[in-house]
C-alpha cells in the first residue's frame, strides 16, 4: 500500500494541472505542440479558468471562438463548428468585429470547397480578402489568406500554385514560431507534391512533417501524414515503406472518431496494397470489407466505391465470378451516382476482366466500349483544361517546364491505360478472331499509334496556334548548340542562326476592345502569316502570350533586315478579319544572327534580340531593330545596361526596318533606316 500512494498522487497531477490552465497558455502550447486529438484540444479550451464570458473584451471572445472553430473545422465536430460560427457572426454584426467576419468567411470557404466547388470557395475568399486592409494584424491575415487560397487551388488541381502559396504561408508561420501551423502546411504539401508528379519530394516533406509532429507531440496529425506518406511511397513503388506508413495511419486513426475518414482511407489503401501482392486476396477482402462497413454506417456512400471495387476484384481473382461482377456493378453504380467518372472508368476495366474470365465476351466488349468512350472524353477535357490554364497564366520559363511535366505525367497515365485497354482488347480479339478477322487488330494498332503521335505533338505544340511551344523550342536550340556541326554548317561558317523575337503591338487593346476571342484569332492568323515565310528547317515558336520567336538556321546578319521587313509585312500588310470586323495588327521585332561574337550561346543572343525588341517598342513600334555587328570586346553587361548607349559607344551596330503603312518617323540618333515601305 505504501508503495502505491505516491503513484496514485502522480496520476492525479496532470488532471489538476489542466484544471488551472489559462487560455493564453493553452493557445501558446497548442501552437508549439499541436494536440493529441481534436476532441482533446477542444475540451482543453473549454475548460480553461478564464473562458471569456459575455462581459469579456471583444478581442478575447473573438480569439476564443476562432480558435475553437479552427480546431473543429477539420473534424466531425459539426456542433462546435455551428456554435462558433454563430458566435462570430453575432460579434461581427452587433459589435462590428471585422476580424470575426474575416475568420467566419474563411471558415465558410472551407465549407464551400468541400460541399460545392472550388469556384464557390473562391467567391467567399475574395470577400474575406477585401476585408484585409481593415484588419489589425496584417501579417496573420495574409498568412490565413495564402493558406486558404492554397487549399482552393489544391482542390482545383492547380498543384504548382497551391504549393507556392503554402510555402509562402509556411515562411510566415515560421516567422512567428508557430510550429503546429508549420507542420500542418508541410503535411498538406505531401499529397500535393505526390499528385503533381514529384512523389520523392512529397515523401521527403512527409518524413519531415512526421518527425516534427512526433517531436512536438502533435498526434492528431500523424495519421493524416502517414496516409499521405503511404500514397507517396506507393507512387515511388516502395512497397515496404508504403505498407509501414499505412499501418501507422490506421493505428493513429483507429480510436479517434474525428479521424473516421482517415481510418476508412487507411483500410482501403491497405487493401489496395495487398491487391498488388500476389496471393493476398483474403487480406484484400478483410481490409476492404472493414472500410466498406465503416463507410456504409457513416453514411458516406461515395467512400464505398473504392472498397467495393477491391472486394469485387479480389472475389473475381478467387474464382467467385458472379460475386465479383455483382460487387463491381455496385461500385460502378455508386461512382456514377456521384459523378466520379475516373472511378467508373477504372472499375469498368476491372469488370471487363471478370467478364472475360467468365467467357462473357459480348458483354465484356460492350463494357470496354463504354469505358473507352468515357475515358477519351475525360482525358481530352482534362488535358485541354490543365494545359490551357497553365499556358494562359504562366508565360515564364519555369512554368512552361511544369507544363511539360504535366503532359509527361499525362502521357504516362495514358500509356498505362492504353496498355491495359490493349491487353483487354487482345483477349477479346483472340476470342472473337473468327468472327471479326484480323481487321480489328490492325485498326487497333493504327489507333494506338495515332494516339501516341497526338500525345507527342501535344507536348511540343502550342494548342491555340499550332506553333512549337517554348519548352520544345528551348530544347531544340539547346540541341542545335551542342550537336556537332554538320557538313553544311562547316561549309559556311559565316552563316549563323537567325533568332527573331517579335511581340504584337498594343495587343491588350485588341483584347479589351474586341474581346479575348478576337485576340485569339489574331494570334492564330499571325502564325499562319508567318508560316508562309518559313523555309524547310525554320521553326516558329509561341514564346509567351503574344510573343513569338523564329529560329532560322543558315542566316547571316546581312540577311536580317530583309527578313525582318518580310516578317513585318507578312503580319501587318492587311487587317485580320474576325466575325466581320477588321482588326489591324502590327508587331515589333528584334533580330540577331548568333553567335554574333565568339562563344556566344543562344540564350545570350536571344537576350540581345529581346533588348533590340525593346528598342523597337520604345522607338514607336511596327518596326524591327537588327543587330548587324558586335565589337569583339563588347561585354554583355555593357550591352544589357542599355542597347542605345552601347550603340553610341560603338559596341554594337544596329539596323532599323520599318513596318508597312508607316510614315517615316523621326529616327533615334545615329540609326539609319535600312528599309522602309510606303
Ligand atoms: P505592347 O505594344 O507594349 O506590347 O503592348 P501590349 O498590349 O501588346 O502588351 P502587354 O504585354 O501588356 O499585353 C499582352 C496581352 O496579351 C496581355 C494578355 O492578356 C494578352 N494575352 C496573352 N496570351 C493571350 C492569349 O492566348 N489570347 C489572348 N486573346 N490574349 C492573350
Ligand atoms: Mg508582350
Ligand atoms: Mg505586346
Amino acid at each position: 500500500m505504501r508503495r502505491l500512494l505516491p503513484l496514485f498522487l502522480f496520476l492525479l497531477l496532470p488532471a489538476q494541472a489542466l484544471a488551472g490552465e489559462r487560455l493564453d497558455d493553452v493557445l501558446r502550447d497548442q501552437r508549439a505542440h499541436g494536440f493529441p486529438s481534436v476532441a482533446a484540444a477542444i475540451d482543453r479550451l473549454r475548460r480553461v479558468d478564464d473562458v471569456p464570458g459575455p462581459g469579456a473584451p471583444l478581442e478575447r471572445r473573438w480569439r476564443y471562438q476562432s480558435s475553437l472553430l479552427k480546431l473543429a473545422l477539420g473534424s466531425r465536430q459539426t456542433g462546435q463548428v455551428k456554435a462558433s460560427m454563430a458566435a462570430l457572426e453575432r460579434m461581427a454584426n452587433r459589435e462590428a468585429c471585422t476580424g470575426c467576419r474575416f475568420d467566419l468567411l474563411l471558415a465558410q470557404v472551407n465549407q464551400a470547397v468541400f460541399t460545392t466547388t472550388p469556384a464557390a470557395g473562391q467567391v467567399v475568399l475574395d470577400q474575406a480578402a477585401a476585408l484585409q486592409p481593415q484588419l489589425h494584424d496584417q501579417g496573420r491575415a495574409r498568412e490565413a489568406l495564402l493558406a486558404t487560397q492554397s487549399r482552393i487551388d489544391e482542390l482545383d488541381n492547380k498543384f504548382n500554385q497551391a504549393i507556392e502559396l503554402s510555402l509562402q504561408a509556411y515562411a510566415l508561420a515560421a516567422g512567428r514560431n508557430d510550429e503546429a501551423e508549420q507542420i500542418r502546411l508541410l503535411a498538406r504539401m505531401v499529397g500535393m507534391n505526390a499528385d503533381m508528379g514529384d512523389p520523392r519530394r512529397g515523401a521527403e516533406l512527409g518524413e519531415e512533417a512526421y518527425a516534427r509532429a512526433d517531436a512536438a507531440g502533435y498526434r492528431a496529425l500523424m495519421g493524416t501524414i502517414s496516409l499521405d506518406l503511404g500514397h507517396a511511397y506507393s507512387l515511388l513503388d516502395d512497397r515496404p515503406r508504403q505498407r509501414a506508413a499505412l499501418e501507422r495511419a490506421l493505428a493513429f486513426s483507429e480510436n479517434d472518431p474525428d479521424q473516421l475518414e482517415i481510418k476508412i482511407l487507411s483500410l482501403n489503401n491497405l487493401s489496395d496494397y495487398y491487391l498488388s501482392q500476389p496471393g493476398q486476396n483474403q487480406r484484400v477482402l478483410d481490409y476492404a470489407r472493414r472500410a466498406d462497413e465503416l463507410a456504409r454506417t457513416s453514411g458516406e456512400e461515395i467512400e464505398r466505391a473504392a472498397p467495393l471495387a477491391n472486394i469485387g476484384i479480389a472475389l473475381g481473382r478467387q474464382g467467385d465470378l458472379a460475386g465479383g461482377m455483382d460487387t463491381l456493378h455496385q461500385a460502378i453504380d455508386i461512382s456514377e451516382r456521384h459523378g466520379n467518372v475516373t472511378n467508373v472508368i477504372g472499375i469498368t476495366f476491372e469488370l471487363v476482366k471478370v467478364l472475360e474470365k467468365a467467357g462473357r465476351y459480348r458483354e465484356a466488349l460492350a463494357q470496354l466500349h463504354k469505358a473507352d468512350a468515357l475515358q477519351a472524353n475525360l482525358t481530352s477535357q482534362q488535358r485541354e483544361k490543365t494545359v490551357l490554364d497553365l499556358q494562359e497564366k504562366y508565360a515564364a520559363e519555369r512554368k512552361s517546364q511544369q507544363i511539360a511535366q504535366l503532359s509527361a505525367q499525362n502521357r504516362v497515365k495514358q500509356a498505362e491505360l492504353a496498355a491495359q485497354a490493349w491487353r483487354n482488347r487482345l483477349w477479346i480479339a483472340l476470342a472473337t478472331m473468327l468472327a471479326l478477322g484480323s481487321v480489328v487488330l490492325l485498326q487497333s494498332i493504327r489507333r494506338a499509334r495515332q494516339a501516341n503521335r497526338r500525345l507527342d505533338e501535344q507536348s511540343r505544340i502550342d494548342s491555340l496556334t499550332g506553333a512549337f511551344n517554348r519548352r520544345h523550342t528551348q530544347r531544340l536550340l539547346e540541341r542545335m548548340q551542342h550537336a556537332p556541326r554538320r557538313r553544311a554548317y562547316d561549309a559556311d561558317p559565316a552563316a549563323g542562326t537567325g533568332l527573331l523575337i517579335l511581340d504584337l503591338d498594343f495587343f491588350k487593346c485588341i483584347n479589351d476592345t474586341r474581346g479575348h476571342a478576337a485576340g485569339d484569332a489574331v494570334l492564330v492568323a499571325v502564325v499562319q502569316r508567318l508560316r508562309g515565310l518559313l523555309r524547310q528547317g525554320d521553326a516558329i515558336a509561341r514564346w509567351g502570350g503574344e510573343e513569338f520567336v523564329l529560329v532560322l538556321p543558315h542566316t547571316p546578319a546581312s540577311a536580317l533586315p530583309t527578313i525582318a521587313r518580310n516578317v513585318l509585312h507578312a503580319i501587318g500588310h492587311a487587317p485580320v478579319t474576325f466575325h466581320g470586323q477588321s482588326v489591324p495588327v502590327t508587331a515589333s521585332l528584334g533580330a540577331i544572327s548568333y553567335p554574333a561574337m565568339p562563344g556566344q550561346d543562344w540564350e545570350a543572343a536571344l537576350g540581345l534580340a529581346d533588348l533590340a525588341l525593346y528598342q523597337a517598342k520604345a522607338g514607336g513600334r511596327n518596326r524591327a531593330f537588327c543587330v548587324m555587328h558586335m565589337a569583339a570586346d563588347a561585354t554583355s553587361e555593357r550591352l544589357a545596361r542599355d542597347l542605345a548607349q552601347a550603340r553610341d559607344a560603338g559596341d554594337v551596330e544596329l539596323a532599323v526596318v520599318l513596318g508597312p503603312a508607316h510614315e517615316a518617323p523621326a529616327m533615334p540618333h545615329g540609326v539609319a533606316p535600312v528599309a522602309e515601305s510606303a
